[in-house]
């Protein structure tokens, strides 16, 4: 038996990618798992895939950006399983450009998308916890978050504004028995990554210690961790880079 059995587990920007990897490793611990994406079509899809494995699985459509779209998710979670007890704030894009060359569009929907959306979607959300005195809050940064990168101010600045976020909302929920925590992923084989291109790709795996990309299961099995019920841990960063920037 699993160590999530019976928890119901939020998880954005589940139709693909690190998301859907981060899904099936809470399905695996037994957690019922809802699949929230902006794309419906990858929502239907997912959830059809990991119901056929036996996981109790619930698809709402969510765009993470936009506050009605949000509330009514929470709606639909809690009308059907009755309670949250694990968020993932997943959800997220690049837009990437040198700073001179990065327009106001560009920083403000990746500000939007990855930083925003994370105080819209836990708001709600904290709320039903505070009710159940418990909970597992499980932000998705980036090792860019901690360390910058060429062409990424705006992801950079919202992954860092992510972390901020992390550790005050830890120290704010601590005593409720919520615990908020970041991963921090490094260079991970998604759609995210595959956009680079080929070249550009292999220049940042020759600097990975470890030698090779990450996997989404990498990050899932680190979400698996904060998820737990034990844990005594909160506030905290973890990367999952291979050693990168170590
Ligand atoms: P991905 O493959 O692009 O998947 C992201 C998912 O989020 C997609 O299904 C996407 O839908 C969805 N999404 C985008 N905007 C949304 C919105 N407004 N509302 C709801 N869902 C939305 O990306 P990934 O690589 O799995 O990344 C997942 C998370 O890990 C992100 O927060 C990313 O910043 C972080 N991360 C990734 C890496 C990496 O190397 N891949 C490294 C560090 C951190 P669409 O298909 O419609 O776009």
């Amino acid at each position: 038996m699993g160590s999530l059995v019976d928890k119901v587990a939020i998880v954005t920007g589940s139709g693909r990618g690190i998301g859907r990897s981060i899904a099936e490793a809470l399905l695996n611990e037994g957690a019922q798992v809802v699949i929230s994406d902006i794309n419906e079509e990858l929502i239907t899809q997912t959830t059809a895939e990991l119901t056929s494995k036996g996981g109790k699985v619930l698809g709402v459509a969510c765009n993470v950006t936009v506050s009605e779209s949000i509330d009514k998710m929470v709606e639909t979670v809690i009308s059907t399983w009755g309670r949250v007890d694990i968020l993932v704030n997943n959800a997220g894009i690049t837009r990437d450009a040198l700073f001179m060359r990065m327009s106001e569009e560009q920083w403000q929907a990746v500000i939007d998308t990855n930083l925003t959306s994370a105080f819209k979607v836990t708001k709600p959300v904290v709320k039903v916890m505070s009710k159940q005195r418990s909970g597992r809050i499980i932000n998705i940064a980036s090792t860019t978050g901690v360390h910058g990168n060429f062409g990424q101010v705006n992801y950079a600045a919202a992954k860092a504004g992510l972390i901020g976020l992390t550790k005050t909302v830890a120290l704010e929920y601590a005593s409720r028995g919520i615990t908020c925590n970041a991963v921090a992923p490094g260079f991970i084989d998604t759609a995210m990554t595959q956009a680079l291109g080929e070249e550009i790709i292999s220049k940042v795996t020759e600097k990975i210690p470890m030698g090779r990309m990450g996997t989404p299961d990498d990050i899932a099995q680190a979400v698996v961790f904060f998820a737990g019920p034990g844990a005594y841990v909160t506030g905290q960063v973890l990367e999952v880079n291979g050693g990168l920037y170590t």
